[in-house]
């Protein structure tokens, strides 16, 4: 065992990770975690018997840093069909496997989305960024997604039709002012592997990190309010002299740097009788006037998402509708104009609300040398915000900040 007292701020992905790597090389290191549970942004509530995600999110299968430390297999994977379902008012069409086959998949629907020639190009684009590195990408001159995808001459049709909702819902903001290096590393991951959800909710992922755990301390309910050198400043007045500090969440408002700042999202979950979309596909509302953005029925999924064999549907709304009283009626009135079912056979079962859904980042990275993870001596930085806005990420940097502890750098 290392004698060295090391405190990890946060028990989200990136801070389990990190412990995970401290304890490989003989330290047992202490979690200081705000909440009562772990996992952060990856967590699964469980109401009624329903298994509810903190905001829907997936698993990519192609994400080169779960290997490390997620048994896939255990997870019981539940795959997405690729594709989307596109829901306009009066119609409804599957557009399918536009980024892993664009030639061979994308069925005869795709004229009401895209030209010809936008299948061309979904080709030439998929046959590249399979070819094109994640380092590449991350290294390669950034621009909008919208001007990414305008240069490389997809048409507006294709943009508001496919692009638009689809990266919307991942990236949770309507402008696509996203980097294209993410948009070109997403676009990858979806053309080698699949969207996933483990049988059991995302929060199956936070278990698995929890698990690896053998001699990590997590005190829960302990907010801390500030880091000034080696010393952790606790919310309740305390304070712990620590030899070595990770603060694996944002940190601008604990050391006294600008705040970062994070795209927001509203999730909201309702039940039916039976699902609309009947299989497992994300379904992209292109319509500007709606506020959702895309539904999924997680039931389609996986079945055990809902205990009693009703249909378990989450819809994202990416608009900021803080304030919005009636926000469940109105959700339920677009259901049935996309649906045709009537607003009054979806049942209500949570609204979440993530105000710091996923960081907003100018320079996205895949990887920071080891000098960039450091902030000053003795404190180290983890967190998605390092990186990009991913799980793949949040792992990378968690891992990246042990490293350079371990490593004294
Ligand atoms: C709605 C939504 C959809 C997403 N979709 C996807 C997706 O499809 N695919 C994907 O790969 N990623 C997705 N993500 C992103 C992914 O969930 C995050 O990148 C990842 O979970 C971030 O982990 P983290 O450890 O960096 O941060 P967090 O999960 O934010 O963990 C930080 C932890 O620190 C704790 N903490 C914060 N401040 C303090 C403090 N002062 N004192 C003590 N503890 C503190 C927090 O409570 C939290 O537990 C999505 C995220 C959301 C919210």
């Amino acid at each position: 065992m290392n004698e060295k007292s090391i405190y990890i701020i946060g028990a989200g992905i990136s801070g389990l990770v990190a412990a995970i790597e401290l304890e490989k090389a003989g330290y047992y290191p202490v979690i200081l975690e705000a909440q009562g549970e772990a996992g952060g942004r990856v967590q699964t509530l469980e109401v009624e018997g329903y298994l509810l995600d903190k905001g829907f999110q997936v698993l990519l299968t192609a994400y080169p840093e779960i290997r490390r430390y997620l048994d896939l297999e255990a997870l019981e994977l539940k795959k997405f069909k690729s594709g989307a379902i596109i829901f306009r008012p009066g119609s409804t069409f599957a557009i399918h496997d536009p980024m892993r086959d664009p030639i061979k998949g994308v069925a005869m629907a795709f004229s009401q989305v895209g030209t010809l020639l936008d299948k061309l190009r979904l080709y030439r684009l998929t046959k590249k960024l399979k070819a094109k590195s994640t380092d590449l990408i991350f290294s390669s001159a950034e621009s909008s997604t919208l001007d990414y995808l305008k240069n490389a001459g997809f048409s507006k049709r294709i943009i508001e039709n496919f692009f638009a909702p689809f990266f919307t819902g991942i990236f949770l903001e309507t402008e696509l002012s996203t980097s294209s290096r993410m948009f070109e590393f997403v676009f990858k991951m979806f053309a080698e592997g699949f969207a996933s959800v483990p049988a059991k909710g995302m929060g199956q992922i936070t278990a698995q990190l929890l698990a690896q755990l053998n001699h990590t301390q997590i005190r829960y309910h302990t907010p801390v309010s500030g880091v000034k050198k080696n010393q952790i400043l606790l919310a309740d007045g305390n304070t712990i002299t620590a030899d070595e500090i990770i603060i694996a969440t944002a940190h601008g408002t604990l050391t006294g740097h600008p705040e970062e700042t994070f795209h927001q999202v509203t999730n909201l979950y309702f039940t039916l009788q039976q699902s609309f979309i009947g299989k497992p596909m994300i379904g992209l509302v292109t319509d500007d006037k709606f506020l959702i953005n895309n539904l999924a029925f997680m039931t389609d999924v996986s079945p055990d998402y809902a205990a009693d064999g009703r249909a378990l549907l989450s819809v994202s709304v990416v608009k900021n509708v803080t304030g919005i009283e009636n926000l469940e009626e109105l959700i339920a009135l677009e259901l049935e104009v996309l649906s045709g079912i009537s607003a009054s056979y979806f049942q209500h079962v949570k609204t979440i609300s993530i105000p710091r859904a996923l960081p907003c980042i100018e320079d996205l990275k895949n990887w920071i040398p080891p000098q960039h993870v450091k902030l000053y001596d003795h404190v180290y930085l983890a967190g998605d915000h390092m990186l990009n806005g991913s799980i793949n990420a949040a792992m990378t940097s968690g891992r990246l900040a042990a490293e350079a502890l371990i490593a004294g750098e």
